[in-house]
């Protein structure tokens, strides 16, 4: 595991002006910085990661790489709870382990990739 200097050694390092990388994007996000976006193929759309060290939680350890990025822990989209109270009616959960360039969806996403690791697709 990579410790907290280190990843703001490396997030120092990184373009974060709207660079464009073959599968990830960095964004504008308010004032916030080291947001990028990878597009989802499990749910058709994109899904934003928050990798700023000096962010609160949550935030993502980032490989810097924006042709194969790795990002820990996984990212959850859409939990089947929210601030401890169950979500009613229909939802929707993807969750993934981004790692080298692919997507590796677990078994408890909602959409057809359920289990399955694909690569990420450019965008
Ligand atoms: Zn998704």
């Amino acid at each position: 595991m990579r410790d907290e200097d280190q990843d703001k050694e490396l997030f120092n390092e990184l373009s974060h002006d709207g660079y464009v990388g073959r599968v990830l994007h960095s964004i504008e996000h308010g004032k916030e910085k080291g947001v990028v976006a990878f597009f989802c193929p499990g749910c058709r759309c994109c899904h934003l990661v928050w990798t700023d060290p000096e962010r609160g939680r949550p935030r993502w350890g980032f490989n810097g790489d924006f042709d194969k990025p790795t990002f820990t822990p996984s990212i959850l989209v859409n939990p089947q709870h929210k601030m401890g109270e169950p979500v009613r009616g229909n939802y929707h959960r993807c969750h993934s382990f981004v790692e080298g360039g692919n997507i590796r969806f677990l078994n408890d996403c909602t959409h057809e990739l359920a289990g399955k690791t694909v690569e990420l697709e450019p965008f």
